[in-house]
């Protein structure tokens, strides 16, 4: 009696006995198997070397002194190019050098410089620019904090420029900054499934050892300014087109850049 009721009940959770067949498994395609874990390191780590050698200029192109000057121009860099903000950092640098002057100054004030000398967004820059150096003053006794945890409480700073300013002033980096570049090059060479930067970030801090993750963003961001573009990727002349499996067919790969419509 009861092995009958038994063997009903597993042939309908498994559409057994019938005519209907079981409903598949759903297929997670973000995730690897384990098997395949470590080819896909040794591939990733061989790739990276490769880019290396392709890139061994890769640094941070933000012009700045110090770990002070490089937070306002990562915060400023938001939705805008490395090139204008170095466009406008030495004139707002001359008149607001330090933390403390900075600190003292009036948002309006500096929206009016930024603005002046082209870049957009002025109002909230300015207003993150000036909160995020009376935070330095008032908390952090006028110095860059060294954590992510503190440096996101800063006005207008993320888990992104707080990690360029980790990774770039002071070597500690707690991630990999994910842009636009290093998320689509990420997703054509394979090295993650996702869409969204922080699954991408814990994807290539997977993959890569924690040594690598301040060189690993600058070398694909270069890679994908020099190479990998997002419309035209120049796959031919790919020093890594023989381990890329998106070689030849990436346009449709990765996330691109928005443009305006006509
Ligand atoms: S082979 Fe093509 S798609 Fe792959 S990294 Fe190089 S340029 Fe990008």
């Amino acid at each position: 009696m009861a092995s009958k009721k038994t063997s009903k009940t597993v042939a309908k959770k498994t559409g057994g006995g019938g005519s209907a067949p079981a409903t598949p498994p759903r297929v997670d395609k973000t995730k690897i198997s384990a098997a395949d874990r470590d080819a896909a390191k040794k591939n990733a780590l061989t790739t990276f070397a490769k880019l290396r050698a392709m890139h061994p200029d890769a640094h941070c192109e933000l012009d700045h002194k110090d770990a002070f000057q490089l937070l306002v121009a990562t915060v400023l860099s938001a939705q805008t190019t490395d090139v204008l903000v170095n466009k406008v950092t030495p004139h707002l640098f001359a008149k607001y050098p330090t933390a403390k002057k900075l600190a003292d100054a009036e948002p309006q004030e500096v929206a009016t410089l930024l603005g002046s000398n082209g870049l957009g967004m002025y109002n909230q820059k300015a207003k993150n620019i000036v909160g995020l150096a009376r935070g330095i003053i008032e908390k952090h006794r006028g110095q860059v904090p060294k954590t992510l945890a503190e440096l996101i409480e800063l006005p207008g700073v993320g888990r992104k420029t707080a990690n360029v300013v980790l990774g770039v002033a002071f070597g500690t980096p707690e991630g990999v900054v994910v842009d636009t570049h290093v998320q689509r090059i990420s997703q054509r060479l394979g090295w993650t499934a996702h869409t969204e930067p922080p699954e991408i970030e814990a994807d290539l801090c997977t993959l890569f050892p924690k040594k690598d993750w301040d060189m690993l963003s600058h070398t694909l961001i270069f890679q994908g300014r020099r190479v990998c573009a997002a419309m035209k990727p120049a796959c031919a002349s790919c020093g890594v087109s023989d381990l890329c499996p998106a070689a030849f067919h990436a346009e449709k790969i990765g996330r691109k850049d928005r443009r305006p419509r006509s």
